[in-house]
């Protein structure tokens, strides 16, 4: 047996989990981690991270693509971010929930960025600044209703977490989708408040604004839909949707949780050149610490400073997540970074192409080097049915197992996504196609036997 065929170790894991589900709701932390949204057998339990690679409490290291679900650009533990944190815990404190000087340097950091965010505040998490761009275009335009896309997620709250991921049979016709509650215990009547409509199709957002222009707040978009597999915008696609927003006097809200400060210095708005009135930054934006950004026009913005639309935190802006924005910060802003990242996730996006190819398996990949998906097929969705429908015929679920098995992290699911860091090297996507020409012949053969689909009949 060669190295790249050895099997990992679970024992460790499996007792832990075992412990912690006597206290700990299912075993962990969050239903993302959970064997239910495809963590076979076991959760991976982690022991520590270092640069591009997770040592688990098994003693398996892997070549870590799931990077925190998107926080960790730079890595695990980057020295230059621990230094600044630790500095500040140990010379000033973790919060004070007072004013200091780090807030304004960091929030000036983040407008030279993101020049559409003129003014922001900073928040804890993507869930909780997606609900204030809502509450904020809402409290501007004085309407009620948002206008989003299925596939999108904004993260939990009972006023968005609607048709994000629902079942084709839940989600109702293509031109008149069902508002499908992402949860039990969301009130229903939060339903009259969205329209929801599929993406990417200039058509039916045309239908869309001509029928509810002029009740729509805001109509809330990831610019690349890293929700269901790193989706592109269609040419255009994008652009006609400001049109339509500004046409009808509703607010345009980028949620680039996922995207900001990820697929470019600038986020998604500057690498599509579509510009919103609102945008949500998180994840990257602490590479790796609790800390997300609400911002845009001043205007709208603005209207915070009186306090007739609120805004406040206990843990908004501590000294703590302020440094780590400004190192984090300082680490991306290099000169070619965000070339690097991209370039070597671009190199490993195609060489897994290639690799499937020489195996006799379709392949293709959809979004930029920082982020992006492998489809085991001819052509990539357009959108979130489509990624569906793909992945009911995928064997995704092998290829996440035989990489696993051969120490690389990816998300199980086919509508997750490869991340990458600035801490991956070529090396490291050199190992990583090694690893991946090791386990394609399983895959394959998984094909060969139709072991395809969300489960795809693996274990
Ligand atoms: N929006 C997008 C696009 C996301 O990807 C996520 C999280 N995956 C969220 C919002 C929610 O962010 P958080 O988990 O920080 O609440």
């Amino acid at each position: 047996m060669s190295e790249l065929e050895t099997k990992r170790h679970t024992s460790a894991s499996e007792r832990l989990f075992e412990q912690a589900g006597q206290s700990l709701v299912g075993g962990v932390g969050s239903g993302t981690r959970s064997p239910r949204s495809g963590w076979l057998p076991v959760p991976v339990f982690v022991a520590e991270g270092s640069g591009a690679r997770l040592t688990d409490v098994d003693g398996n290291v892997y070549i870590d693509y799931a990077m925190g679900l998107g926080p960790l650009i730079l890595g695990h533990r980057p020295r230059a971010l621990i230094d600044a944190v630790s500095g500040v815990l140990h010379e000033r404190g973790s919060l004070f929930a007072l004013a200091h000087d780090l807030e304004g340097e960091a929030a000036a950091i983040v407008r030279r960025r993101v020049p559409s965010m003129e003014l922001l505040r900073f928040g804890n998490s993507g869930t909780e600044c997606v609900q204030y761009a809502l509450r904020f275009a809402r409290a501007f335009t004085g309407r009620e209703k948002i206008l989003r896309f299925e596939g999108h997620y904004h993260g939990w709250s009972d006023a968005i977490h609607w048709s994000a991921h629902p079942t084709l049979e839940a989600a109702g016709p293509r031109d008149h989708p069902t508002a499908v509650p992402g949860s039990t215990g969301i009130p229903a009547a939060i339903a009259d408040t969205l329209i929801v409509a599929p993406w990417n199709d200039v058509e039916l957002l045309e239908q869309v604004f001509e029928r509810h222009g002029d009740e729509i707040a805001a109509v809330i978009t990831e610019p690349i839909l890293g929700n269901a597999g790193g989706i592109m915008p269609q040419s255009g696609y994008l652009e006609r949707m400001r049109e339509l927003a500004t046409a009808s006097g509703a607010l345009l809200i980028f949620d680039e949780v996922l995207t900001g400060l990820r697929v470019d210095g600038g986020g998604a708005q500057r690498l599509l050149g579509v510009t919103p009135d609102l945008t949500v930054l998180a994840k990257a934006l602490g590479a790796g610490f609790p800390v997300a950004a609400v911002g845009g026009r001043r205007d709208v913005m603005e209207m915070l400073a009186d306090g007739r639309t609120m805004h406040g935190g206990t843990y908004n802006s501590s000294p703590l997540v302020c440094a780590a924005v400004i190192a984090a910060c300082a680490e991306t802003g290099k000169p070619g970074f965000y070339d690097g990242l991209n370039a070597r996730g671009e190199q490993l996006a195609n060489g897994l192409v290639e690799t499937a190819a020489a195996c006799g398996l379709e392949a293709c990949w959809s979004g930029v080097g920082a982020l992006f998906q492998l489809w085991f097929a001819g052509a990539p969705p357009h959108d979130y049915r489509e990624a569906v429908e793909l992945a009911s015929r995928s064997p995704f679920p092998t290829f996440y197992a035989e990489l696993l098995e051969r120490g690389v992290l990816i998300q199980p699911p086919q509508i997750g996504l490869f991340l990458t860091s600035g801490a991956h090297s070529d090396e490291d996507i050199e190992e990583t196609l090694e690893r991946a020409r090791a386990a394609m012949p399983a895959v394959a053969e998984a094909v060969a036997a139709g072991r395809v689909g969300p489960t795809g009949g693996v274990r």
